[in-house]
């Protein structure tokens, strides 16, 4: 897969992406990212790129002839329109879901604003979809950018070791992951949960999953709404609901 980012910072993101399993995905040729200076475009001859906002307000505005010729030369480069997400506190908040999505895609061009945005001319040009990544506002789009283009590269094949990295956690299947340990058995006088060292797997995966449910209900039961579950991990549902609702009367009593 290849992710272009349209950036007035661009070693803001290509220094994230050369470190660790992207690093290696880039390295192994199964991932191409490349940020590209929407300044190298402007036509400016002060090499500006953004203006006042028409009818006053505070701050500067990203121009729209450096965002779309950069874009265009872009789809010259490669010989089609890739799918153009633009990083807004406006768009519809990211999910695994859409993550897995756009990493289905051959080719996906993420622009990232700045300043006080975008000269809204040039979104209704070439955006397909704006994407948030939370009901805050952060100062640029490249923070935003390096958060999404990371969800999407672990979910590409190849990325991680195998599927179970991903598929086993947290909000793959709109579940929470469970607990998890490592050596030694014992830290700080807290021990491992004895079955994770029983070595018997059918029991561990059964503890894994009860975890996993628990842990849900307990932080995000929200997410259980759109979770598949057996009838029997319903009844445990509504068990840890009855459990909750006396503890809350014992406390109120
Ligand atoms: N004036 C804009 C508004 O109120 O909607 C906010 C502009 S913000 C200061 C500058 C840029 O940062 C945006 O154009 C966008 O690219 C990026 N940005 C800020 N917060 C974001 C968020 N939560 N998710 C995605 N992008 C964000």
């Amino acid at each position: 897969m290849r992710i272009d980012i349209l950036t007035l910072f661009p070693e803001m993101c290509q220094t994230v992406f050369n470190e660790s399993i992207t690093g290696r995905a880039i390295k192994n040729g199964i991932l191409q990212i490349n940020a590209i200076n929407i300044r190298d475009y402007t036509l400016d001859k002060h090499n500006r790129v953004d203006d006042t906002p028409y009818g006053g307000g505070t701050g500067m505005l990203m121009q729209a002839q450096p965002i779309y010729d950069c874009y265009k030369a872009l789809c010259e480069e490669l010989g089609t329109k890739p799918h153009l997400v633009y990083m807004s506190p406006q768009g519809t908040v990211l999910t695994q879901k859409k993550a897995v999505e756009l990493s289905k895609l051959p080719n996906l061009c993420i622009l990232c604003g700045h300043y006080e945005g975008v000269d809204e001319r040039v979104l209704e040009e070439i955006v397909d979809e704006e994407i948030s990544i939370g009901d805050y506002v952060l100062t640029g789009g490249e923070l935003p950018a390096l958060v999404l283009a990371d969800s999407i590269a672990r979910m590409i094949d190849g990325v991680l070791a195998n599927e179970d990295a991903y598929t086993l956690e947290s909000h793959y299947n709109s579940l929470l992951e469970y607990p998890q340990y490592t050596k030694p058995a014992v830290w700080n006088g807290r021990e491992v949960p004895p079955i994770l060292l029983s070595g018997h797997h059918a029991n561990i995966e059964k503890w894994r999953r009860e975890q996993s449910l628990l842990r849900t209900f307990e932080r995000r039961p929200d997410l259980l709404q759109t979770a598949e579950l057996t009838k029997k991990e319903q009844q445990m549902l509504d068990s840890f609901a009855l459990q909750a609702q006396k503890c809350a009367e014992a406390d109120e009593s």
